[in-house]
């Protein structure tokens, strides 16, 4: 089926559009809509069959749950024991960028949660996703737009570029905000662990919940199944720029580079994107991968950001990309 592009005013989304994605979720199709940190591509997340298809459609390993979508916060009590210390940080932070994984109740089919006994959710704060989710009346299972290990897509265009014919509806809000995916936490025990870094800055969360965990490399893979995965990667080579001996580095010399980053690039290059603040490192990081992917230069260089604040995730995601691991 030949997929539908529609063009969605961000602030006021059109009823009739957003009526026929809702139904088509409903039907088991798979809708792809803005949410407020990437475009997500959404299922009916209580149907086994249309979620198997989100997997099918970006070629994602099954042992890498998916996060359910809400317009509020009353209904995640369907699908998960929510517990105080949960309905506080969803009181301060939602609608926003901040994932909870909470103890799973058994209507949620496994190909969402893995098999774990948990499940993820969130609520965006993005208007286009709010009418969407609320005009399908049931949860949303969606992951980022892409094909598995490609950049996010923060542009309706780059859905299509990636999924194409896979995707049912495409809802086109314009770019989204923040840029990065959410920050996920672990909130079924004492103590609150940081699973994923995000677009909520962890600093923010502790100041709610005290102390996070962030945990070490390998712990972390166990517990948060996205992160074994190479993810985000751009199809030119990607260097970071974390010392500036990493400008002398063999595999640069000779190179046409392509430079991101806030500060100016330490040697000439042949195409450069400047942001002004983390902020908008995160928010064009993505698109400026997909961007130089289509320029003539052999190689990429990021700047390696400062670790507050929003750079916790913009280290994540740049050494995820660079295929360091983390
Ligand atoms: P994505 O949908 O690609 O933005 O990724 C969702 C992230 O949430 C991945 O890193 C998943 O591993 C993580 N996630 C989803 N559900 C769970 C869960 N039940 N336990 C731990 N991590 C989860
Ligand atoms: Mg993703």
């Amino acid at each position: 089926m030949k997929t539908k592009v529609y063009s969605v005013d961000r602030w006021n989304p059109e009823s009739d559009i957003i009526s026929e994605a809702g139904k088509a979720i409903r039907d088991g199709a798979l809708v792809a809509f803005p949410t407020e940190t990437v475009y997500g591509l959404g299922a009916n997340g209580l149907d086994d069959k249309a979620v198997r298809k989100i997997f099918a459609a970006k070629g994602r390993p099954v042992d890498n749950p998916l996060i359910l979508h809400f317009a509020s916060p009353e209904d995640v009590e369907q699908v998960a024991y929510v517990n105080e210390r949960a309905k506080l940080l969803m009181d301060i932070f939602w609608p926003g960028p901040l994932t909870l994984v909470l103890p799973v109740k058994s209507i949620v089919p496994p190909s969402v949660t893995a098999g774990l006994g948990t499940v993820a959710v969130r609520m965006p704060s993005h208007p286009v996703a709010m009418a969407f989710i609320k005009a399908a009346g049931v949860p949303i299972a969606a992951p980022s737009a892409n094909k598995s290990g490609r950049p996010s897509p923060t542009e309706a265009s780059s859905v299509l570029a990636d999924l194409g014919d896979a995707v049912d509806i495409i809802l086109d809000g314009g770019a989204t905000d923040v840029g990065l995916e959410s920050t996920v936490i672990d909130v079924t025990d004492k103590v609150v662990v940081l699973l994923r870094a995000g677009g909520m800055p962890v600093e923010r969360i502790e100041e709610v919940v005290g102390r996070v965990v962030l945990l070490p490399g390998e712990e972390k893979k166990k517990r948060s199944p996205g992160t074994r995965y190479r993810h985000y990667a751009p199809l030119i080579p990607l260097y970071l720029w974390k010392d500036d001996c990493d400008w002398l580095r063999p595999e640069v010399a000779g190179k046409r580079i392509g430079y991101i980053g806030m500060k100016e690039p330490l040697h000439p290059v042949e195409e450069k994107i400047l942001f002004k603040t983390p902020e908008y490192y995160a928010h064009g990081l993505f698109s400026a991968f997909r961007v130089l992917e289509g320029r003539n230069i052999d190689i990429i260089i990021a700047e390696w950001p400062e670790e507050a604040g929003i750079g916790l995730a913009l280290r994540d995601r740049l050494s995820r990309a660079a295929g360091l691991g983390k």
